[in-house]
C-alpha cells in the first residue's frame, strides 16, 4: 500500500483550526492522518503553499467548454437563452466532436484549477467516456425538459435508464435534472423525484433563477410563453399558473438531496424552507449571477439562517472560466466583511454536502478522500486573510490520492 506524506506551511482541514507546518498523510486514496509534522519526518515538503481540501464545483455545463465567450445577449434572459439553443444546434450535429471535446476540456480546466468533484447537467449526447481518464469526480444530473405529456413519458424512460447506470463507475455518480420551472411540466417535475426516491439519487433544478420566471409562474405569461412558442415546445392547454418557487421547492424537498440551483430570486419563507431542511442546498454562482446583472443574491441571508450554500461556476455560456477558486476570490474581494474561513468552507464542505457526499470528502479528516490541493502563499502574515487572493495560484490538485 502506497503511502505518501505531504508537508506545507500551512493546512487548513476546515473542520478544525489551521495547522502550522503540518502534514497529511495519505495510504492509497484515503487521508491516513493529518497533523504538525515531526522536524526529521520523511516527506514530500510542498513548501510555503497551504494545504487545502479539493474545491467542489456545484454547477456546470461541461458542453459548452468550446464556447470562446460567454453568450450574448446577457439580457433580457430569453435571448441569452435564444443563443445558447442556436449554438447548440449548429455545432452539437451528430457527426460533431465539439461536445465531446468541450467535456473533456472543461474536466481538465476543472481539475486544473483546484476542482475534485463537479455537479454537472448531462444533455443528450453526455458520456463518460469521452472524459479524460484522470480528473474530477462528476455528479451527472441528466437534464429532463417537457412541458407535453407525451414529452414527460419519455423523459422519464430516459431518467430510470440513466439512474440505472449508478455503481458502474467509481468517477461519475447519476442524478437527475429536471430543467426549470418554464421547461418541466408538473408530472415531468414529481416523475423525476419518485425515480430520484426510488434510486436514492440526487435532483438539482434551475429555480428562481430571474423575475420572468416568477411572473411565468404565477400568471403564465411574458417572454418565457413566447420564446417557448417559438420553440413549438408550449403546450395548448398551458400549464398551472398561481404558483411560485415555493411550490417547487415542495416537490423538491422529496428528493433524497435536492439541489436549488440560483435560486436569485427566492422570498424569505422561501429560503426559510430550505434552511430547515438538510437535504436541501442553494447553489449560488457568483460570476455567472453578476454577467446576467441580477439583484444582490441572498446567500448570506440563507447562511444566518443556518441553510447550505455551495458555489458553482456554471458553464462557460455565462462565465468566462470554470475556476472555483476565481469564484472564491471574486466573493473575497466583494465582501470583505464575510470571513475568508466561510468561503473556504462554502467552496469545499458546502459543496460536498450539497451532493451528498459530506462523509467522503470536503474537508481534510482521517478517512476521507484524499481530494487535496496546495495553494501558494502570498505573504507572510495571516494566512487565512492571504489565501484567497488573486495573486494565490493553485499549484496541485490531487484527486483521490492521485496528483495532475
Ligand atoms: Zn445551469
Amino acid at each position: 500500500m502506497t503511502l505518501q506524506r505531504l508537508k506545507a506551511k500551512w493546512i487548513f482541514p476546515v473542520d478544525r483550526p489551521p495547522i502550522e507546518n503540518g502534514l497529511v498523510e495519505v495510504s492509497a486514496s484515503v487521508i491516513t492522518a493529518v497533523r504538525v509534522a515531526d522536524r526529521n519526518e520523511a516527506a514530500t515538503d510542498l513548501g510555503d503553499v497551504a494545504i487545502l481540501p479539493g474545491l467542489v464545483n456545484a454547477h456546470t455545463h461541461l458542453e459548452f467548454s468550446r464556447v470562446a465567450q460567454p453568450f450574448q445577449p446577457a439580457r433580457p434572459f430569453t435571448d441569452w437563452i435564444r443563443s445558447l439553443v442556436a449554438y447548440r444546434r449548429r455545432e452539437f450535429t451528430p457527426n460533431s466532436t465539439v461536445q465531446r471535446d468541450a467535456l473533456s476540456a472543461g474536466a481538465t480546466e476543472a481539475e486544473s484549477s483546484g476542482t475534485t468533484l463537479l455537479g454537472e447537467i448531462a444533455t443528450s449526447g453526455w458520456s463518460e467516456v469521452t472524459l479524460p481518464t484522470h480528473g474530477p469526480r462528476i455528479f451527472a444530473f441528466r437534464e429532463l425538459i417537457g412541458l407535453r405529456s407525451e414529452a414527460a413519458e419519455l423523459q422519464i424512460k430516459l431518467a430510470e435508464e440513466w439512474l440505472a447506470r449508478n455503481g458502474q463507475s467509481d468517477r461519475v455518480t447519476f442524478g437527475l435534472s429536471p430543467h426549470a420551472p418554464y421547461s418541466v411540466s408538473p408530472e415531468l417535475l414529481q416523475g423525476s423525484i419518485e425515480l430520484a426516491k426510488r434510486f436514492d439519487a440526487p435532483v438539482a433544478m434551475h429555480l428562481a433563477e430571474t423575475r420572468e420566471e416568477l411572473d411565468f409562474l404565477s400568471d403564465g405569461r411574458g417572454p418565457f410563453v413566447e420564446m417557448l412558442k417559438s420553440f413549438g415546445t408550449w403546450p395548448e392547454g398551458g400549464l398551472p399558473t398561481g404558483l411560485r418557487p415555493l411550490d417547487i421547492l415542495r416537490v423538491l424537498a422529496d428528493a433524497p438531496r435536492g439541489l436549488v440551483v440560483h435560486g436569485n430570486y427566492l422570498a424569505d419563507d422561501e429560503l426559510e424552507f430550505i434552511a430547515a431542511r438538510s437535504q436541501m442546498s442553494v447553489v449560488y454562482c457568483p460570476r455567472t449571477h453578476e454577467f446576467f446583472g441580477h439583484e444582490p443574491h441572498p446567500w448570506r441571508q440563507l447562511l444566518a439562517k443556518g441553510a447550505n450554500v455551495a458555489l458553482g461556476t456554471d458553464g462557460r455560456g455565462s462565465n468566462p472560466d470554470l475556476s472555483l477558486w476565481k469564484e472564491l476570490v471574486f466573493l473575497r474581494e466583494r465582501f470583505s466583511d464575510v470571513a475568508p474561513s466561510t468561503l473556504l468552507e462554502l467552496g469545499t464542505l458546502a459543496g460536498a454536502r450539497a451532493l451528498g457526499c459530506e462523509h467522503d470528502c470536503g474537508t481534510i479528516t482521517p478517512g476521507k478522500r484524499a481530494d487535496l490541493i496546495a495553494v501558494s502563499l502570498s505573504g507572510g502574515g495571516d494566512p487565512l486573510e492571504e489565501l484567497i487572493t488573486t495573486n494565490s495560484q493553485i499549484v496541485r490538485t490531487i484527486v483521490g490520492g492521485k496528483a495532475v
